[in-house]
């Protein structure tokens, strides 16, 4: 999940990086805009104050034509200097002074002031050309005006010249105008049409194209370090990113790259229809390795396996160096067998390819199909679960298990689950004394007298009810919770025994099972000794058994241990003796007092005549190694005849008794000494 958040926080960099790159294109184009909407201000400033100006003069001419006498009137609008004319209501023409250079079209209606209830019309001069100061004349076409600015330039005009002293060199005076006709309403429906020009006033025009022009390259400055600024940004971006998604052991592609480009495959329209599978790939003992040669070595050795794996898959199939020695393999299969041949066949090259030894689990990835049949995408697959259920399955190969593939099934969710439930509530139940000890008898089957008892672990959950063993010691073992579970049933052992044997009953021994992992603890026969001793009891009455497969750890500190414990006291017998192969081995290295015969002698087809054999000779070689023998799992009376035949101590088996409560055991102890005492058999 850790990679989630830093692929999220890649995916928030980049977007960073589109929101810079809009926003300085954003302000560009917005002070660009605010340039030219300035200039355009300013020019429609000028040109409607001057144009008020110009309203003014025809409303100056309508009232010298209104007020004076009827025959000197057009008389003395001549003395305005302009050409202008009038007409009638019609738009007939009453009189022409100068030339009608009138554009016919309509003109756009001026108010003069707000509150004025007099109204303009302006027209453009059909001429429609800009008088250029010092007699020049220029069309209002701009290319024009462009090709005139340049010849001027051209003819010995410097830029510099032009926007600072040249403009009056230039343009005297320092005025453009553009001819214009202004009409407004006479008395008696007549229109005077007036000839005028509006003036701009070059040096304000300079000005503000020279205010405009600095603000133009302001902008442009801006942009080019914005742009500077995104272009290093992206740069340093993109090497970000190669290193986030660079492993720095074997120099490929990492574990977010593998999750985010394989999920992406994985999840696309065109892989809809083949079948995936996903590995993982574990190098056994990568640490073992690392010590006995070097971390340099070590990782050279991963590298190898990386090419050797690359070397295996297609080129559009995915393998990574996941973390630690872990492998993650994505790849595409025919089916389910072809997932198992590429998984042999990985093995077969990996094997071959470094001096080590590998477990492989898979996870398949099957083409999805909706309700209706139809072939659909797996919109939602998250490859890092896949993963994790491919790991999951690898997993379950136990480290001794050299070279083992491992295949996802869903039961092992369930499993992983209930571990983790375990897990959590271990120490809780501890603590609550959830675990009860049961304690199942031991009879001695030529006499049917009670000879010993084994501790037994329960667990009354709150949650789950009754627990049996099975349920949760091989995960206490692999969580190493079990040593606490030792000392627990070793003290409640001995506390039972001690308030049995001041109650006046009389004991026999009660035996405690010790995990292997247990003997990793140099100290662990003085750990013994003091609990028992704690509660005071003799420690002849605890008996420690030691599961077969501790005898394959340390063999010289399991002797060490037995050989403190048989001083302190305490008889010590092998657990399930004949379970696995060494059971002979371990039998001649170690000073033991009990033998336990395993439960699975006495089933199905072990329970025959050869098993008979077996049983009968290992009794007699236990006996010539001055060792007592107890058989297991013990179920119907040929068997318990047999065995008393064979001249076995005890007996612990459901034919005489399941493992049983506390008080049911110590009413049996009871009811044991009562028989003694009378002289009948217990049972
Ligand atoms: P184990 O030490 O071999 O214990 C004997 C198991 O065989 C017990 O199972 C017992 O109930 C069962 N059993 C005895 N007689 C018969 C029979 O006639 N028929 C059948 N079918 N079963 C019989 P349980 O109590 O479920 O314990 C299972 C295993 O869990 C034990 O095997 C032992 O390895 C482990 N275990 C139980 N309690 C403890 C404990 O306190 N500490 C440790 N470390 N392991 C424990
Ligand atoms: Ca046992
Ligand atoms: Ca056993």
């Amino acid at each position: 999940m850790a990679t989630n958040k830093k692929i999220a926080k890649l995916k928030i960099k980049k977007n960073n990086i589109v929101v810079t790159v809009f926003l300085f294109l954003l302000i560009t184009v917005c002070l660009i805009g605010l340039v030219l909407l300035s200039l355009v201000f300013f020019l429609k400033f000028a040109i409607d104050s001057n144009l008020y100006d110009e309203f003014d003069r025809v409303k100056s001419m309508i009232s010298t034509y209104e007020n004076a006498y009827l025959s000197v009137r057009e008389a003395r609008l001549t003395a305005f200097g302009s050409d202008f004319f009038i007409t009638d209501s019609n738009g007939q023409l009453l009189f022409l002074h100068g030339k009608d250079t009138c554009d016919s079209k309509d003109g756009e209606l001026y108010s003069d002031g707000e509150d004025s209830s007099e109204s303009y019309k302006v027209y453009l001069d059909t001429e429609s050309s800009v008088f250029l100061p010092g007699g020049g004349r220029l069309s209002l076409d701009y290319t024009e005006f462009f090709s005139t600015v340049r010849s001027q330039l051209r003819s010995g005009l410097t830029l510099e010249k032009f926007f600072t002293v040249g403009r009056s060199d230039i343009f005297e005076p320092s005025h453009i105008e553009m001819p214009i006709w202004i009409s407004s309403a006479m008395s008696g429906g007549k229109e005077l049409y007036v000839k005028s020009a509006i003036s701009v006033d070059l040096n304000s025009l300079f000005t503000v194209i020279q205010v405009s022009g600095l603000m133009l390259l302001v902008c442009i400055v801006i942009f080019l370090i914005l742009l500077i600024m995104a272009v290093r940004n992206a740069v340093a971006q993109r090497r970000l990113t190669k290193l986030f998604f660079t492993d720095t052991v074997t120099g490929s592609s990492n574990k977010s790259w593998f999750l985010i480009k394989g999920e992406r495959k994985l999840r696309s329209f065109f892989s809809r229809k083949k079948n995936y599978a996903v590995f993982s790939v574990s190098v056994v003992r990568y640490l073992n390795y690392c010590i006995c040669h070097s971390i340099t070595d070590g990782e050279k050795l991963l590298c190898s396996v990386n090419g050797a794996i690359w070397r295996l898959i297609n080129k559009q199939d995915f393998c990574v160096h996941y973390d630690s020695n872990d492998f993650a393999i994505l790849t595409q299969v025919t089916d389910e067998e072809g997932m198992r041949d590429f998984a042999r066949k990985l093995m077969e090259t990996l094997s071959a390819a470094a001096p080590v030894k590998f477990q492989i689990g898979a996870f398949y990835v099957p083409v999805r199909v909706s309700e209706s049949g139809r072939i659909i995408r797996r919109k939602n697959i998250d490859l890092e679960e896949c993963f994790n259920n491919a790991r999951t399955a690898r997993e379950t190969l136990a480290l001794s298990d050299d070279s083992g593939i491992a295949f996802f099934d869903q039961k092992l969710i369930e499993d992983q689950k209930w571990e983790n439930t375990v897990t959590e509530m271990q120490q809780r139940a501890l603590e609550n004394e959830e675990f009860a000890v049961y304690y199942q008898p031991k009879y001695d089957p030529r006499t049917d007298t009670l000879r010993g008892a084994e501790a037994l672990i329960r667990w009354n959950s709150p949650e789950y009810g009754f627990l049996t063993p099975y349920r949760f010691i091989p995960i206490f073992e692999k969580n190493r919770f079990i040593t606490e579970i030792d000392h627990y049933m070793i003290s409640h052992a001995a506390r039972d025994q001690k308030r049995w044997l001041d109650a006046g009953l009389k004991c026999v021994p009660v035996s405690v099972n010790v995990s292997r992992i247990h003997f990793a603890e140099a100290d662990l026969a003085e750990q013994i000794r003091d609990l028992v001793d704690k509660e005071g009891t003799p420690r002849e009455l605890i008996e420690i058994e030691l599961t077969e497969s501790a005898f394959f750890d340390d063999k010289s500190a399991m002797l060490r241990t037995i050989s403190k414990l048989k001083e302190y006291g305490f008889d010590v017998s092998m657990d399930d003796f004949g379970s696995g192969y060494s059971s002979l081995n371990s039998l001649k290295d170690m000073p033991l007092d009990v033998l336990k015969l395993d439960a699975e002698f006495f089933r199905g087809e072990n329970a025959d005549e050869r098993g008979r054999i077996i049983v009968s000779e290992a009794i007699k070689l236990a006996q010539s190694l001055h060792m007592k023998t107890v058989a297991e799992g013990v179920e119907v009376k040929e068997q318990v005849e047999f065995l008393a035949e064979q001249e076995c101590d005890m007996i612990q088996g459901y034919y005489y008794a399941k493992p049983m409560p506390e008080e049911e055991f110590e009413e049996r102890l009871g009811k044991q000494e009562q028989s003694q005492t009378q002289g009948t058999k217990p049972i």
